[in-house]
């Protein structure tokens, strides 16, 4: 089987590798990995300067996701996994330029603790009555149609917390807009339980003390018992990354392609259906494949599969995205004065400024930075701000040094600074996602060896990524042996 892999991100590198070990394993398969740009990796991209890493996108990924620990450790980077410094999480929010801890007990945007959130200073006294009610609401009838983030966190919690909770949160992760993401795709969990509880609060906590009793009876049928007072198991970090930075896993990844495979700096211009297979066009030649997995980010896809099925082209279009810029800057740490405990920040959309985050990279992840260092990670654009793209790095940093001035009080010089663009780069999953990436499923099922990989369909993160990308190469190549596997995209 002769494949070819358009786009050369992790999902693509993930198909390619899982091809290459199906080639290993002696079945009869041929790829091409082509990519435009000219170096692998995508997104992931670090770069380490005067020993600190620097990421120029991703730091890091869910540790409760096992995709990407899981080919971490096949790669054999499993000594090199390095877990967020956990013991020191701590994220502000910033209120009237303020800076202001998230309360203890909030579980995805849902508070459920009665102290921190009534003596917290993120909420107005209304929020918080409004909070306390929302226990008394009652269940939703399920089966409504999906609705954005913010007019299920509005219906619950108010106007308030969409601003200061959902918004930056969400902007945080997704580059997105709350008014936009669709709450049944970004907050499954929480329609859910809103059409069996009626009260997120109640749902959270209900869920909360059913994991607990399931993780006492494990331990129990594990023959543990009892733990001994005050011995509780050490919780996972949430995130993990790589010492070296992220661009570990794209360097032991690239390692074990064949290097003759890789055709850099090579966009496919067009994708054609014939009587023999699939005709790939790229760089003025035309090539015959028997399947082709494409692994560029939708709106790419979209336009390659738009003269192959019009309907398929026209929704892998319309899926949004979000552009980012990051700038990281190397401080001299004796030279900023203290800084707040913790991870970083994040900033409303109110709050009316360029910058959406800024991560305290040498707190995030302890190891990564040289002694007496501090690097700081600052997240611009985003769904609300793209016209930012278009300055140059000296502005870019000058604009992130006047925020950092008047929020931090930061006025010694960055040793070093390091811009990164990343246009359209992050799938939005708006309103009706779903409805969509099953219209979708169910064009790319009329086109044998066709699949679809990449943050577009069913996760942003790189987990998602990965598991898409393994997955595509896997079906094809089980249905090259005519071994049938649950078709997906
Ligand atoms: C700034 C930033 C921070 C992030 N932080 C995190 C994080 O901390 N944790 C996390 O899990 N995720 C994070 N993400 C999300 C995650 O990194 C991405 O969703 C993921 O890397 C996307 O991988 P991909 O392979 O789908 O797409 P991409 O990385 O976009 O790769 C697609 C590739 O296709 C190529 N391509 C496009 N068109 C063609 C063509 N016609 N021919 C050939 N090649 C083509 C592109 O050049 C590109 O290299 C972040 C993303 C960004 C931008």
């Amino acid at each position: 089987m002769r494949t070819a892999i358009i786009g050369g991100g992790i999902a693509g590198l993930a198909a390619a590798y899982e091809l290459e070990k199906a080639r290993a394993a002696d079945a009869e398969v041929e790829y091409t990995l082509f990519e435009s740009r000219d170096r692998l990796g995508g997104s992931l991209s670090s770069e380490i300067v005067n020993g600190a890493v620097l990421e120029r996108g991703p730091d890091s990924f869910l540790t409760e996701k096992p995709s990407a620990i899981e080919l971490c450790r096949e790669l054999g980077l499993g000594p090199d996994l390095l877990p967020s410094n956990d013991a020191a999480r701590k994220t502000y929010i910033l209120v009237h330029n303020r800076l202001i801890a998230l309360p203890d007990g909030l579980m995805f945007l849902v508070p459920t603790r009665l102290i921190p959130t009534a003596l917290t200073r993120l909420f107005s006294l209304t929020t918080k009555i409004r909070m306390g009610l929302e226990l008394l609401l009652p269940p939703r009838p399920s089966g409504l149609p999906d609705e954005a983030v913010a007019a299920l966190v509005k219906r619950h919690f108010g106007s308030e917390a969409v601003d200061r909770l959902a918004d930056p949160l969400l902007s945080g992760i997704y580059g997105g807009d709350a008014a936009q993401l669709s709450a049944r795709t970004v907050l499954p969990g929480l329609v859910k339980m809103e059409s069996e509880y009626g009260s997120l609060t109640r749902g959270m906590l209900a869920a909360h003390r059913k994991m607990r009793a399931m993780a006492k009876a494990s331990a129990k049928a594990k023959g543990q018992g009892q733990a001994p007072a005050g011995a509780r198991p050490a919780p996972r970090s949430i995130f993990t990354s790589l010492r070296g930075g992220m661009q570990q896993l794209i360097d032991a990844l690239t390692a074990r392609l064949d290097p003759a495979s890789v055709r850099l700096a090579t966009p496919v211009s067009s994708i054609e259906k014939s009587a023999h297979g699939w005709r790939v066009k790229a760089d003025g030649r035309t090539e015959i494949y028997d399947a082709v997995i494409l692994a560029s980010p939708a709106w790419a896809a979209g336009v390659l599969l738009a003269p192959v099925d019009a309907a398929l082209g026209e929704d892998l279009s319309a899926i949004p995205y979000s552009s980012s810029i990051t700038v990281n800057m190397v401080y001299d740490e004796a030279k900023l004065g203290p800084l707040p405990e913790g991870f970083g920040f994040l900033i409303p959309a109110v709050e009316g400024r360029a910058m959406l985050a800024c991560t305290f990279v040498h707190r995030k992840f302890l190891g990564r930075t040289p002694p007496g260092k501090a690097v700081f990670r600052a997240f611009l654009g985003g769904m609300k701000n793209e016209g930012l793209l278009a300055e140059s790095d000296e502005a870019l940093v000058a604009t992130v040094r006047r925020e950092l001035k008047e929020i931090l009080g930061i006025e010694t010089e960055p040793e070093h600074t390091q811009v990164s663009r990343w246009r359209r780069a992050m799938a939005q999953y708006a309103v009706g996602h779903q409805e969509r990436i099953a219209r979708i499923a169910a064009r790319v099922a009329t086109l044998p060896g066709l699949r679809l990989a990449g943050n577009a369909y069913d996760g942003i993160g790189i987990p998602d990524c990965i598991r898409l990308g393994r997955k595509a190469a896997r079906e094809l190549v089980a249905a090259a042996e005519q071994q049938p596997v649950a078709p997906s995209l």
